[in-house]
């Protein structure tokens, strides 16, 4: 709604190319944000996270690992050089919440106390 008040006054070329500079300048979603909390969970688990291929010099540990990659809807990023990585496995985007793996635990716990 805001846009197209801002917008009300262009000419319509006008507006195609503004949509056309938007397009360039805009950065991509890469993940959702539900899929970012996600790729989060998956870095803090435990298991080996996603790192910088770049590490081995200038990289210091987040208290995860050297140069753990940092997730964001833009993609991966890297705190210590210009790296970035636009993938993920799908297992990585969909791991569970924390609250669901309180679940499967009380579950597991549950099953073999019966
Ligand atoms: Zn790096």
């Amino acid at each position: 709604m805001y846009k197209s008040k801002r917008n009300a006054y262009l000419t319509e070329d006008a507006k195609i190319l503004l949509g056309e500079i938007e397009a360039i300048i805009k950065p991509p979603e890469v993940f959702t944000p539900d899929e970012v909390n996600s790729l989060n969970q998956y870095q803090c688990s435990g298991f080996h996270p996603f790192t910088c291929p770049n590490r081995g010099s200038q990289h210091f540990s987040n208290g995860i690992d050297l140069g753990v990659l940092i997730p964001t809807t833009r993609g991966w990023i890297c705190q210590y050089c210009d790296y970035t990585q636009d993938w993920a496995h799908d297992f990585m985007k969909n791991y569970p919440k924390v609250e669901e793996i309180y679940t499967i635990r009380e579950i597991i716990r549950d099953g073999e106390g019966a």
